[in-house]
C-alpha cells in the first residue's frame, strides 16, 4: 500500500485527487493521512468526498469510512469500468475537479463513458469548465485521447446546480508529446459570464481587459447571462495558439469590484503572453500527469507553483517517472522522464 502525507508541499486537495486517479489506473492501493492539512477547515469537503466516491464507483474500489471532515483515507481500487455515470456533489463544489479525477482513469477503461457531475461550474481556485474543454482536452487530444466536455447548466456558489458532462473514449496508450513552444497566436478572446447581474459588470470587465491587454472590441464576445440558481460572474480569457490553448479566468465575489476580478485574469494572461511559454501556471501543474502516463514528455510553463512541485512528488509515488523543472530566463521547462 502506498502511503501518502496530505500535509506535504501544497497540502491541498490535489494530493488526494492525483492519488485517486493514479491508484485507479495502476491498481495500487493507497492510504493518505493529514488530508488537506494546509487548508481551513482541513479534511475532506464535499467536492473531495464526491471525487472519492465517484472514483470508488467507477473503479469498483473498497475504501475506509469517508465523510466530510475525514483526514485519513484508504482506497483499494478494482477494475475501472466505463459506462453511464451521474454524480451530484450536493453543493457548489467544483464539478471540473471531480471530472479531472475521473477522466484520465476512464481513458483506460475498456468501454466508453458518459459521465455528468452536478455542482459548481465556475469556482474560485478550480478550472472553469471552459478550461477543461479548450485547454486540457486539447492537450489530451494531441496525445491521442478523445474526451468531450460540455456545459449542460452553469452553476455558481452558493446554490451550485450546474452540470458538466464528459464523454470519454478508451485510449490504450497516451502518446508522448513535447509542448515546448506554443506557436503563433491564432485567436485571443474575452468572454464575461454575468448571470442575474447588472449589464455594467460585463462592460466594466471588458474595459479592464482592453486596457490591460490592449485587445480590440471585436475580441470581446457577447456577455453570457445563463439561467442559474445563484447569481454569478466569471471572466474567461482564451488564448488559442498553434500548439496549445490557454484559458485564464477569475470568478466574481461579493464585495470584490468587477474591475478587480477582470484584472486578476488579465494579469495572468499578460504574464503568460510575455513569457513565451506553452502553458500557464495552472495547465502547468496539470500536464505532468498525462505526460507521466505516456511515459515521458516535456513542456514549458510560465510559472512553477507549489501545486506543480507537489503534484510531481505525488505522481512519482505511483509511476516510474522523474519530474524535474529547469528554470530559464523567461520561462521554465518541466521534464517528465521514465525512471530506470
Ligand atoms: P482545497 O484543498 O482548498 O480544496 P482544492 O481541492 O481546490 O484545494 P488544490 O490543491 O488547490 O485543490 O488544486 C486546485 C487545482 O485547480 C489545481 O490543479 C489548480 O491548478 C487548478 N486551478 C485553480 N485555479 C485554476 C484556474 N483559474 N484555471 C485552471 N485551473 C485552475
Amino acid at each position: 500500500m502506498i502511503e501518502l502525507d496530505g500535509s506535504t508541499g501544497e497540502g491541498g486537495g490535489q494530493i488526494l485527487r492525483t492519488s485517486l486517479t493514479l491508484s485507479m489506473i495502476t491498481g495500487q492501493a493507497f492510504c493518505i493521512r493529514n488530508i488537506r492539512a494546509n487548508r481551513e477547515p482541513p479534511g475532506l469537503r464535499r467536492q473531495h468526498l464526491s471525487a472519492v466516491r465517484a472514483a470508488a464507483v467507477v473503479s469498483n474500489a473498497s475504501l475506509s469510512d469517508a465523510a466530510v471532515g475525514s483526514t485519513t483515507l484508504e482506497f483499494t481500487p478494482g477494475r475501472v469500468t466505463g459506462g453511464v455515470y451521474d454524480f451530484d456533489i450536493g453543493t457548489a463544489g467544483s464539478t471540473t475537479l471531480v471530472l479531472q479525477t475521473l477522466i484520465p482513469a476512464l481513458l483506460f477503461a475498456e468501454q466508453p463513458t458518459a459521465v455528468t457531475v452536478t455542482g459548481g461550474t465556475h469556482n474560485p481556485k478550480a478550472p472553469p469548465a471552459e478550461f477543461l474543454q479548450r485547454a486540457y482536452c486539447r492537450v489530451l487530444a494531441a496525445m491521442g485521447a478523445e474526451v468531450e466536455v460540455d456545459i449542460e447548466r452553469y452553476g455558481f456558489y452558493p446554490a451550485g446546480g450546474g452540470m458538466v458532462s464528459a464523454a470519454v473514449w478508451p485510449c490504450r496508450q497516451l502518446q508522448r508529446i513535447n509542448l515546448l513552444e506554443r506557436g503563433a497566436l491564432r485567436m485571443a478572446q474575452a468572454q464575461v459570464i454575468a448571470a442575474r447581474l447588472p449589464a455594467q459588470v460585463a462592460q466594466r470587465q471588458y474595459a479592464t481587459v482592453r486596457n490591460l491587454l490592449g485587445w480590440d472590441a471585436e475580441q470581446m464576445l457577447e456577455p453570457l447571462d445563463p439561467v442559474t440558481a445563484s447569481p454569478g460572474n466569471a471572466i474567461l480569457l482564451s488564448i488559442d495558439s498553434e500548439a496549445v490553448t490557454e484559458v485564464f479566468s477569475a470568478i466574481g465575489d461579493r464585495g470584490v469590484r468587477a474591475e478587480a476580478v477582470a484584472r486578476a485574469a488579465a494579469l495572468e494572461a499578460r504574464r503568460y503572453l510575455a513569457s513565451g511559454a506553452a502553458a500557464g501556471e495552472h495547465l502547468g501543474d496539470q500536464l505532468m500527469l498525462p505526460m507521466a502516463l505516456a511515459g515521458g514528455g516535456a513542456y514549458t510553463l510560465d510559472h512553477v507553483s507549489q501545486h506543480a512541485i507537489t503534484n510531481a512528488e505525488v505522481i512519482a509515488h505511483f509511476l516510474p517517472v522523474t519530474i524535474t523543472f529547469e528554470q530559464g530566463e523567461r520561462f521554465n521547462t518541466c521534464y517528465v522522464r521514465a525512471r530506470d
